[in-house]
């Protein structure tokens, strides 16, 4: 199959050091250097060149900003970075349209910007993550969401897909469902995001957050589980630091709210075992808390080059203080690492519609809860003894997790996963995503960073 890349809107880059520059992803743990990267001007580009590779058996991945931490976005054929896939088509009043490739923080910052405001219902903790990035891993409400609306993926009415044979399709619930579920939450397999048309919801203008400190962990989850109950809190995350710190349980209880109707501070954080320190910001100061710490750990540790082997997974809501309860004590200084955060994400499981990402076993709680374990290495040096370490140790945590406590693999960061594992995490959704699979991309030409489908 003949193909001229001066027919392309966007650009085709072989050169060494391009092809070298997506080589690794934010993880900085495993490399693949591709052939080619597109740098993709329009759904048309995408297509072309996935129907070039599939004639020529080369595989492809897209990624948004690498920012999945063991390889899930890297192919040794083609790799499509979406940055160039920009624009924002329409805003308001109840969706936006916009390319895969736009952040979430230039989406809610454009989404603010309109009259009246509106926002994303569910906004993940960091937001320079890309809008197909998110929605192919499923887009857990880190900073707004979680309590009351499901994830990113459950707030999306209609996708633009190119498949794995070079169609662009689109879909939705209603149409072309089987595509539409097999791409929210599904890793890339079956089609290249394009296009997304998004929820939009009134935004307020503030954020009073309720800090509560603690060192005992049976009273973090007594308040955790108060806090998450009441109507009034909109969001509610935890962060947890070794034994031996000050405060090792951490929460943080959110009320948005417009100036003229200031929160009720006895109904919000009254009644708790610890007392409150409280924290007012603008909206838009609280969404992008964690772009500023991220921002001053790049600028001031090169965070951005340290090796990332993160432990990301999804706890069923009875057996999460037990989980804690074990793994927190053996936590230690250098699982976190100098710029490492341990974090915990209640989500109300009713909230979650599609069929990925895959979650624990209904347990009769109406919560699940994400915990991450968001290790950074010392140094950029390269230290693969240091990798296999917490390699290893990511293996031992997950098999426990799962094996005695229900747990489900969040595929953003650095487990070990076989075919198997993969076939098992999917559990009753592996059907529907394998035949999704021959049909979409009966070549399996799609990414395969994660090691789903492999060949053969
Ligand atoms: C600081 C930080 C905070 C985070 N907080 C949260 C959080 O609160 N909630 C949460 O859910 N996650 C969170 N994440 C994880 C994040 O959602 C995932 O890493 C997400 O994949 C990042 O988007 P990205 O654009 O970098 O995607 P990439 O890492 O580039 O891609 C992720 C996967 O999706 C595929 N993919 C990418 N774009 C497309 C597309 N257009 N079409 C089809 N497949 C595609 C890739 O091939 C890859 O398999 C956080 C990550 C960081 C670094």
């Amino acid at each position: 199959m003949g193909f001229d890349p001066a027919e392309l809107d966007g650009e085709l880059l072989v050169d060494e050091a391009s092809r070298q520059a997506y080589a690794t992803d934010l993880g900085n743990i495993t490399t693949n250097t591709p052939c080619a990267v597109l740098l993709p001007r329009s759904a048309q580009d995408v297509a072309a060149m996935i129907r070039f590779c599939r004639a020529h058996g080369i595989s492809v991945s897209v990624r948004g900003r690498a920012s999945t931490t063991f390889g899930q976005s890297l192919s040794d054929g083609l790799v499509i970075d979406s940055r160039t896939l920009d624009r924002v088509y329409s805003l308001g009043p109840g969706t936006a349209e916009v390319d895969a490739g736009v952040l979430w923080k230039d989406l809610i910052t454009a989404a603010y910007e309109h009259s009246p405001r509106l926002t994303p219902p569910a906004i993940t903790a960091y937001t320079s993550l890309s809008v197909g990035g998110t929605l192919s891993v499923g887009g857990l409400g880190g900073l707004v969401g979680a309590l009351h609306t499901g994830l990113q993926g459950d707030h999306v009415r209609e996708l633009e897909v190119v498949t794995g044979t070079g169609d662009i399709e689109r879909c939705s619930a209603d149409h072309r469902a089987d595509l539409f579920e097999a791409v929210l939450g599904g890793l890339g397999q079956c089609g290249v995001i394009t296009k997304a048309v998004l929820d939009l919801v009134p935004a307020k203008e503030r954020a009073r957050t309720y800090v509560l400190g603690y060192t005992d962990n049976a009273a973090f989850f007594r308040d955790l589980r108060t806090l998450i109950e009441r109507p009034c809190i909109d969001h509610v995350y935890a962060t947890l630091q070794p034994p031996g710190a000050e405060s090792t349980h951490q929460l943080y209880a959110t009320v948005l709210h417009d100036p003229a109707e200031p929160p009720d501070d006895a109904a919000a954080a009254g009644g708790l075992t610890a007392t409150p320190a409280v924290e007012d910001s603008s909206y838009l100061d609280y969404v992008f808390t964690i772009d500023r710490f991220v921002d001053l750990m790049r600028d001031t540790a090169q965070w951005g080059g340290l090796a990332k082997p993160w432990y990301d997974v999804w706890l069923p809501g009875n057996a999460m203080e037990d989980y804690v309860t074990e793994v927190h004590p053996t936590l230690t200084e250098r699982d976190l690492g100098p710029c490492g955060i341990s974090l915990i994400y209640p989500q109300r499981r009713a909230t979650m519609s599609r069929p990925h990402p895959a979650r624990p076993e209904p347990d009769g709680s109406p919560w699940v809860y994400v915990l991450d374990i968001n290790t950074t290495a010392e140094s950029r040096t390269p230290d693969p003894e240091y990798v296999d370490e917490m390699l290893a140790r990511n293996d031992r945590w997950f098999a426990r997790a799962r094996d005695h406590y229900g747990a489900v693999l969040y595929p953003i960061g650095a487990v070990r996963f076989t075919a198997e594992d993969w076939r098992a995490h999917f559990g009753d959704a592996w059907p529907a995503l394998n035949e999704a699979k021959k049909r979409y991309d009966p070549d399996r030409i799609l990414s395969p960073g994660p090691g789903i489908f492999p060949h053969g």
